[in-house]
């Protein structure tokens, strides 16, 4: 069967891609070079509400936790940024990127496992959906993703959780360019993580987040699960040539304060996908939606970066206002 749009990777927003260009009557395939779908819990999951909600997924099976805000830690000191309710959840990935694969096959689109792809597929449209060190990307010469975090994550169950309502988050000269954090999951359980885009730097890292959160993550507390990933801290200056398009960690639609890339890939998917079946260019229409509030991200992370060194606590003021001045993590800024 031919197919009008060849969706490269099954993560979530190569799923959303999917869903939403089956949606409006694209006959539409999805190539996975894994066995299953999805990040496979690579990732922190820690979104919005309000940006899930913006994404049209049925995420509530996903959620196996809601904070309501986050200390922020530098210096020896630490600040409270309080939503005064739940604003967040911490999601199950993979659970959640399944129900992104079901909702794109119950509109039609086809999923293929197991199917890695090597070369530009033959479809009238192509979507780059493959992650950060994107293929497709590669294949159709698309300059390339300038910045990124290099991360690593620890999954541990028997923590000790000071208040399972807040993240924690740590702004430290030992994770240069990015953050470390811990993150509640409920029953105890912890994601400890930190990002830098010092390479070099990921064992000082590791050290340093082992004894940050030390109070918390003790003996007696067993590790579930860890990874490194890397996450795009800036979008890619081009993500469209002709019918090839780049969404979600391959097109950098990513946060720079903060990493998150589901809800503005999942925004951007839609926008994709409305525009293969309006005949609009899909650059500039993500770019109208989405660019102002990226943009405005980066200038936070950069200001962070340019900090000559040591990070106090006054350097986490924009990005505590910036959290706290829109609400929540994820709005996107309508212009
Ligand atoms: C440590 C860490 C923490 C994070 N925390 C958060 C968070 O708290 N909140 C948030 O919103 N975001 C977070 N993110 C970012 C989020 O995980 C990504 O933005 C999101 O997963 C991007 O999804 P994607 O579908 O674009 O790419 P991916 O999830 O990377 O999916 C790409 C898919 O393409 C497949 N693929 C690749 N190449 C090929 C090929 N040649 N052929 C076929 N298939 C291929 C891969 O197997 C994969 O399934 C975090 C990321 C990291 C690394």
């Amino acid at each position: 069967m031919r197919y009008d749009v060849s969706v490269v990777g099954a993560g979530a927003i190569g799923c959303i891609t999917a869903k939403e260009c089956a949606a409006r009557g694209l006959r539409t395939a999805v190539y996975e070079e894994d066995a299953i779908v999805g990040k496979q819990r690579k990732c922190t999951a820690l979104v919005s509400e309000s940006g899930l909600r913006s994404i049209g997924v049925d995420y509530k099976r996903a959620v196996l936790h809601k904070v309501r805000g986050a200390f922020i830690e530098a210096g020896g000191k630490r600040m409270l940024v309080d939503a005064r309710r739940n604003i967040a959840c911490v999601l199950e990935r993979q659970r959640f990127d399944e129900q992104c694969a079901e909702e794109a096959e119950s509109e039609g689109a086809k999923i293929f496992l197991r199917k890695k792809v090597r070369a530009l597929p033959k479809e009238k449209w192509i979507v780059g959906a493959d992650g950060a060190s994107s293929f497709i990307a590669r294949a159709a010469s698309f300059p390339p993703i300038t910045r990124f975090a290099f991360c690593y994550e620890a999954e541990y169950k028997n923590a000790r959780v000071e208040d399972e309502a807040f993240v924690r988050v740590f702004l430290d000269s030992a994770f240069p360019g990015f953050f470390g954090w811990l993150v509640p999951c409920g029953n105890n359980v912890v994601r400890v993580g930190f990002g830098t885009q010092k390479h070099e730097r990921m064992n000082e890292g590791k050290r340093r987040i082992a004894s940050i959160t030390s109070n918390s993550v003790t003996k007696s507390s067993k590790k579930l699960r860890e990874f490194h990933a890397l996450i795009p801290l800036k979008w890619r200056s081009q993500t469209q040539r002709g019918n090839v398009m780049l969404v979600g960690d391959a097109a950098g639609q990513v946060k720079a304060t903060t990493g998150g890339g589901l809800v503005f890939g999942g925004n951007c998917a839609r926008i994709l996908a409305e525009s293969i079946a309006e005949n609009r260019n899909y650059e500039k229409e993500w770019k109208k939606e989405c660019l102002p509030t990226l943009k405005l991200h980066y200038l936070v992370r950069r200001k962070l970066d340019l900090l000559p060194s040591g990070i106090t606590l006054a350097a986490a003021k924009p990005f505590a206002s910036l959290v706290s001045r829109f609400g929540d993590m994820d709005n996107i800024i309508r212009v």
